[in-house]
């Protein structure tokens, strides 16, 4: 009996109090919500649900941030929410959501209800894991739909989400492609770190995000360098939003626990700086931060190598996004360790218990400065942030300071750090991939410098490249194409705006002239209008400083062939060397070292015994193919066999040929050998000493005695026999040469003979000793 009263106690008390009531209840409370006396979550009209959410993660008191934006939000207002980093801003736009969903008695039948969008994967990550925490005893759900995640997965949850937190690329792909994504009920979107979410490169994703949104909804702006700019305002028709700025007049504009301080140091010191730094702070919770992702991968890899003694982790965009994923997990347990980042890890991230934030890299401007600083010394707690800079970058400490930000000065020691130098050139010499990778780093960095938007303070010029490279454990500096193309164009536009102003001016002058900032700006105002959508969502190189520099220019350049290993040095006059010739000829597709015979028609005569002679081959050989056909190359083997045997039985015909007209010759010349014998009877024997050598200036000219044109003729017939022959036989010509004064006298001596015998008594004499002494030859 008992129980069955208790049954219907609790039946008569739902009864009586229906939610609806409880709502309306709450709803009465938000215009006296009095922002100067409210302390504690449970001061303000929350729901129960609401309440036990935040109560269960130990969120008692409220922030400043909360205090004074959360009520306004709640009446409805659009908000532009600025406080200091770790300030408790999640919790400011949470709640409210929470709330407004609540009080709509929003159902998953009801669709998406709210929308955030931040700009980076984890961020989006980490507010999903907050809002699950906080929104526990809610109904409603939630649903994380970033890039990297199995896109079809989402497609089919899509529809069942009240929640969506999102990164901007992919909300406008499921916008575009998924037709259960149906925004037309949604009441609240939030930008977290909104100033990021609208510049540059987000710009045309946010655009179209937006056209796509109901104009009827609540809008709230949150960040620590929030944005004013009338232009962004109006992009999200905002209904006469309050600009709630708890630090405004705060003394600093970083969080008061935070120490900063800066060192200026040679670029070639930086990996020195860093390797020491670490090897002191083994017992901390470290994040480096560098300018590019191919900067990370390197010294992330180099440094697990060199074995520190402390866990090192590294993040960045072209990660594989599970790999992130566990990356930001593991980091954020991790007691003592040394992440390595980029910009992706510089907004909204909140890593328990970071003692140090090191930048590495001078960042792009204060606003950047701040967000990565503010990785440590969050909500109450301390931190230290250290700067490196160079000594062309230290314009950048009035900016900061003009920001409010208190950061002094310290002087280290340079001969007392520890250098990886050494230990790090050993490792490239064995490891070629390793050695590639810190290529890319180098080039990257230049690169980031080069796209800086402020020149005052990054000078891409005054970088000692050469010995960064070197403290890279790069023996020989990669060549940084993108810098000598920049100077070309500029070189061609100068002369091409000189020429237009008819302007005479000496062409001779400055060749290590490069581009002026203006004229970087130019490019880079183009390249904006021209952006194609690159936000955190695309695996490639996703980092948002990249994104918000892009320059077309420069990207379109592929970075593997700028890892030609020649001194830098040489792009400040521009050589011709080897390789620049040879790919001169290569594109012209001219075969070098090849010399083509043509006969007297213009065909071309093709050396049998040099080149290929078959159609398939010559076919093969003219075609400029990458890679090796091996399939084809049996097939051309095959066909030119045919032609090497014809062409070799042909040599033995002709060898035949030739030993058979030798031995007719050698006939013949035994037959006259007889004959000479038998007529030497007849004639009177006039004996010429054969000792006194080959002395035949004595001897009557024969062309005199028997006419110039038997003798010429006779001579010439026989030289070009023998030229023939030695044309065809190249490997017979010299002994072809050899014999030839003999076949000519040889000849002629046949020649007076058988003039002899015609009856001319007296020469004959002379006639015979000649033949005998050739004879004896
Ligand atoms: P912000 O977005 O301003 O950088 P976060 O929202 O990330 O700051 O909050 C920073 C830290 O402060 C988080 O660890 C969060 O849990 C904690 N925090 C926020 N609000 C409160 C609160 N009211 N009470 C206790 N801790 C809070
Ligand atoms: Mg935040």
């Amino acid at each position: 009996m008992a129980k069955d009263k208790k049954k219907v106690k609790i039946f008569r008390k739902k009864k009586h109090t229906p939610e609806s009531k409880i709502i309306e209840e709450l709803q009465a409370k938000y215009e006296n919500i009095d922002e100067g006396k409210i302390t504690k979550f449970t001061d303000l009209p929350l729901s129960q649900k609401t309440l036990k959410g935040l109560k269960g993660n130990d969120y008692i008191q409220l922030t400043d941030i909360q205090r004074q934006s959360i009520g306004l939000a709640l009446r409805g207002n659009d908000i532009l929410g600025a406080a200091k980093t770790g300030s408790g801003k999640t919790l400011a736009f949470l709640v409210p959501i929470l709330e407004s969903l609540y009080c709509k008695q929003w159902t998953r039948l009801d669709g998406i209800g709210a929308l955030i969008i931040t700009p980076t994967r984890e961020l989006a990550y980490q507010i999903y894991e907050t809002l699950r925490k906080v929104g526990h005893y809610h109904e409603i759900s939630a649903g994380l739909i970033i890039g990297g995640k199995d896109l079809k997965f989402e497609k089919k949850r899509m529809d069942q989400c009240n929640i969506i937190i999102c990164t901007p690329g992919r909300l406008l792909q499921h916008m575009d492609e998924n037709p259960l994504f149906d925004c037309i009920n949604m009441k609240i979107l939030v930008l977290d770190e909104a100033d990021r979410c609208l510049d540059m490169g987000f710009e045309q994703t946010m655009n179209s995000i937006i056209e796509n949104l109901p104009p009827k909804r609540q809008t709230l702006l949150y960040s620590a360098t929030q944005t004013k700019s009338v232009r962004d305002l109006a992009r999200l028709s905002l209904k006469d939003p309050l600009y709630v700025s708890v630090h405004e007049h705060a003394t600093h504009t970083t969080p008061e626990g935070l120490q900063q301080s800066y060192i200026v140091c040679e670029l070639e010191e930086k990996i020195s700086v860093l390797w020491s730094f670490i090897r002191n702070h083994l017992k901390q919770k470290i994040i480096v931060f560098f300018s590019s992702c191919k900067q990370v991968k390197y010294i992330y890899e180099s440094f697990c190598r060199l074995r520190p003694g402390i866990s090192l982790l590294s993040l960045y965009g072209t990660l594989h996004q599970l790999k992130r994923m566990s990356i930001y997990e593991s980091f954020c347990k991790k007691q003592h360790a040394v992440l390595f980042a980029t910009d992706i890890a510089a907004r909204g991230l909140d890593f328990p218990t970071v003692n140090w934030v090191v930048q590495m890299d001078c960042p792009e401007d204060t606003n950047a400065y701040i967000h990565r600083a503010g990785r440590t010394a969050r909500f109450q707690k301390g931190g230290e942030s250290l700067l490196v800079l160079l000594a062309s970058e230290t314009a950048i400490i009035d900016q900061l300071k003009e920001r409010k930000i208190p950061i002094s000065m310290i002087r280290i020691n340079m001969g007392k750090l520890q250098s990886p130098h050494r230990k790090l050139e050993a490792l490239l010499a064995r490891d070629v991939a390793l050695k590639e990778t810190a290529q890319r780093a180098f080039i990257a960095y230049i690169k980031s410098v080069f796209l800086m938007k402020d020149k005052t303070v990054f000078n891409v010029h005054k970088l000692n490249t050469d010995a960064f490279a070197n403290s890279l454990g790069l023996a020989v500096p990669p060549r940084i194409r993108f810098l000598q193309k920049m100077q070309k164009k500029t070189i061609k536009s100068e002369e091409n705006t000189d020429k237009k102003n008819n302007v005479k001016i000496d062409t001779v002058g400055d060749n290590n002239q490069l581009m002026k900032s203006e004229e970087i700006s130019n490019f880079k105002n183009e390249a904006s209008k021209s952006y194609a959508f690159n936000d955190d969502d695309s695996d490639d190189d996703s980092e948002l400083l990249t994104v918000k520099r892009k320059n077309v220019d420069v990207d379109d350049i592929p970075s593997i062939p700028e890892l030609d290993e020649i001194n830098s040095n040489s792009n400040k006059i521009k050589a011709i060397t080897k390789a620049a010739v040879a790919k001169k000829i290569l594109r012209k597709k001219i075969v070098p070292n090849k010399k083509i015979a043509f006969d007297d028609d213009g065909q071309e005569v093709i050396d049998t015994a040099k080149s290929k002679v078959s159609e398939l081959a010559r076919k093969y050989e003219t075609e400029v193919e990458s890679g090796i056909n091996i399939e084809l190359a049996k097939q051309i083997l095959r066909e030119e066999d045919r032609f090497d045997k014809q062409r070799f039985r042909e040599k033995i015909k002709e060898k035949h040929r030739e030993q058979k007209r030798k031995l007719k010759e050698s006939k013949k010349q035994k037959e006259k050998d007889k004959d000479d014998e038998e007529q030497e009877e007849d004639f009177d024997n006039d004996v010429v000493s054969e000792s006194s050598g080959p002395d035949t200036s004595w001897l009557p000219d024969p062309d005199k005695i028997y006419g110039k044109e038997e003798s010429c003729q006779s001579g010439n017939d026989t030289s070009d026999e023998e030229a023939s022959t030695a044309s065809k036989d190249s490997d017979d010509s010299e002994i072809s040469q050899v014999h030839k004064p003999t076949k000519r006298k040889l000849v002629t001596i046949e020649e007076v003979k058988r003039k002899k015998r015609k009856g001319n008594h007296s020469e004959l004499k002379l006639d015979e000793e000649l033949a005998l002494q050739l004879l004896q030859n």
